[in-house]
């Protein structure tokens, strides 16, 4: 752990030297030592660290929070400088005016998300898939990265509110400590982390881990289909209307949007007629032999799918 781009008093009076030292030396510190830990021996040794926070929900807390705060304060450190110059000509400032209006109202946006983050966590300026900013926060070492969260994307600023960023200037007073930090804004590494992100391919990774509603589908077809090719039926026709809902929900679902494509939506339509179809055929007492033949239609389309959405 290591920054070397100010020094520890470079951000008194907001920040004071002793906060820096510790927050650094200390707590970042116990982040990376407690991660290779947790890495040594285990089977995700081999990812990269973003790809960690992408698979936070499997990897289980100590790795989730630990690989979290490691990136998110290597994040932080660059986001903060003595020196802190707001520029509205790059490309950030402009997307943060046509998005927001003002820099201080994005300001407010993010201190009221940091502000009632209840207990320890940070507050996110990050961007959607659909390229636009968005405002989140979120609790412990998570971020919009892990797939453990709703708010997705790829961090640009983030804000750290955990008591120990601020204890020793602020005590308890959060916003004190809020009004102060933006006085110390790195904007031109922020801008770096905007542009990016905008070309990111990371971002469709994101996009996988978060369309949740074709994870729900394929679990629940996972639950019916290897008994059907067993030729038992039964857990088929208990379930083929929690698939059509699974179905419907799908198709209605925002679709992600570096893998929209009329292709996409002709598929999620034969997806969705088929578990229709299956509903209505178990409704109506329809023989094994009929339903294993519809079946087996539904599994060709979603088979179609998963390639559409796991081909580069
Ligand atoms: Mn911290």
């Amino acid at each position: 752990v290591s920054q070397s781009r100010y020094a520890y008093e470079a951000l008194q009076p907001h920040i004071d030297s002793l906060t820096m030292y510790i927050h650094l030396n200390k707590h970042h510190q116990a982040y990376v030592t407690n991660l290779n830990n947790a890495l040594e021996g285990s089977k995700f040794k081999e990812l990269k660290l973003e790809e960690l926070l992408l698979r936070a929900s499997k990897t289980g807390d100590v790795i989730r929070n630990n690989a979290g705060g490691h990136y998110n304060h290597s994040l932080f450190w660059k986001l903060l400088t003595p020196n802190s110059t707001w520029d509205p000509n790059t490309a950030l400032a402009k997307q943060i005016i046509k998005q927001f209006a003002t820099v201080d109202s994005l300001k407010n946006v993010m201190n009221r998300a940091a502000s009632t983050r209840f207990g320890s966590g940070w507050a996110w300026l990050y961007l959607t898939p659909e390229k636009k900013l968005a405002v989140c926060s979120s609790p412990n070492q998570d971020n919009p990265i892990m797939d453990a969260m709703t708010d997705r994307g790829l961090p640009i600023i983030g804000i750290d509110v955990w008591e120990h960023a601020y204890y020793l200037n602020y005590q308890n007073k959060r916003v004190d400590y809020l009004s102060a930090i933006w006085k110390l804004i790195n904007w031109q590494e922020a801008n770096r982390m905007y542009t990016e992100a905008l070309t990111n391919p990371f971002m469709k990774e994101i996009e996988r881990t978060g369309w949740t509603e074709l994870k729900d589908l394929h679990k629940a077809m996972q639950q019916i289909l290897p008994a059907a090719k067993g030729g038992n039926f039964e857990p088929l026709r208990a379930q083929a209307y929690v698939l059509k809902d699974l179905a419907i929900k799908l198709k209605d679902s925002k679709l992600p949007p570096s893998f929209k494509s009329p292709e996409l939506e002709k598929i999620l339509s034969e997806v969705t007629s088929s578990t229709e179809q299956l509903s209505s055929m178990v409704r109506n007492n329809a023989s094994d032999a009929e339903l294993s033949n519809k079946m087996s239609g539904l599994s060709d389309a979603m088979k179609k799918l998963q390639n559409i959405f796991n081909k580069e």
